[in-house]
């Protein structure tokens, strides 16, 4: 069962509101300008009023529905919510509510498809932050949560659930690694030789990770020139390998489309890769 509500409110003294406006600039952070920020949070809270009665369509970085949702200026998110108003939804006033409703990022995704021990632990490493810190995409728990979901599994299961060692110990991940291009790889490492040597063989993994690359962006001169003539190009997501793999096609080799008989070949390249990794 989807339990999103505990990773945007994970308990009274916090909450997200990274996806606010949902069409502001994905690179921008609530770390960033934190004074300006709560500035504009408490505002919108105190001019609410006005503002429902003067609504106007939101344009880009700012949504003047955004605001603290306490006294206390611990919690901040949508003043415009239904669960706000009795049921009534406000979010059309800011023009955006069909996207604001489905706004759902890839982190409360994972999150949701974690146990219920595994989603506690997770809520532990951010027990001492704020909203900002704790929206932030530079919280540890959220760059976790940017892995796959079986990933995180495996983490959180190494870790003993011993919150005061995480960061240093799993920090590798995100400080060295990049899930779009590591994403596949790492995880087939850490199931086939442990975490342990993953960490231990981060350098080989991300050179070898740049030699599959270059094989990679010539896979299409290594397929039978029929294949090439008569199959068209579907886009890399819809081949038959993982999507974390195709992540790596996408971003790290820019292939977005590729003829269906690329798969094989694809999945073979990788799997010498992994070998050469495991025995190094
Ligand atoms: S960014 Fe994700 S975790 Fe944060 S409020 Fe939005 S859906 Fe929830
Ligand atoms: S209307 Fe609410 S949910 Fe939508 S962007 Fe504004 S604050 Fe966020």
């Amino acid at each position: 069962m989807l339990n999103l509500a505990s990773l945007c409110f994970p308990d009274n003294n916090k909450s997200c509101f990274y996806c606010c406006p949902p069409i502001r600039n994905p690179e921008a952070d609530p770390l960033d300008n934190i004074e300006g920020r709560c500035r504009e949070l408490r505002l919108n809270r105190k001019k609410l009023p006005e503002n429902i009665a003067l609504a106007e369509e939101i344009s880009g970085e700012i949504c003047w529905g955004l605001g603290f949702l306490d006294d206390a200026e611990q919690q901040a998110g949508c003043l415009l919510h239904p669960l706000r108003h009795g049921g009534d939804d406000l979010r059309h006033l800011t023009g955006y509510q069909f996207k604001c409703a489905n706004a759902l990022c890839r982190e409360a995704m994972i999150f949701a498809e974690l146990n219920q021990n595994e989603q506690q632990f997770c809520l532990s490493l951010c027990q001492e932050m704020d909203s900002f810190t704790y929206s932030s995409r530079s919280n540890p728990l959220m760059r976790l949560l940017a892995w796959e979901t079986e990933m995180v599994k495996l983490i959180i299961s190494d870790s003993n659930k011993d919150s005061s060692t995480f960061s240093a110990r799993y920090g590798f991940l995100w400080q060295q690694l990049d899930f779009r291009l590591d994403g596949y790889l790492a995880l087939e490492i850490a199931e086939r030789g442990g975490v342990n040597f993953l960490r231990n063989n981060l350098a080989n993994l991300t050179l070898y990770r740049d030699k599959l690359i270059v094989e990679l962006k010539e896979i299409k001169s290594d397929l039978p020139p029929n294949a090439l003539l008569d199959t068209p190009l579907i886009p890399t997501h819809k081949l038959a390998i993982p999507l974390s793999l195709s992540r790596l096609l996408k971003f790290g080799a820019d292939l977005w489309e590729l003829p269906a008989p690329s798969s094989k070949l694809i999945l073979s390249r990788t799997e010498q890769t992994l070998e050469k990794i495991l025995l190094s």
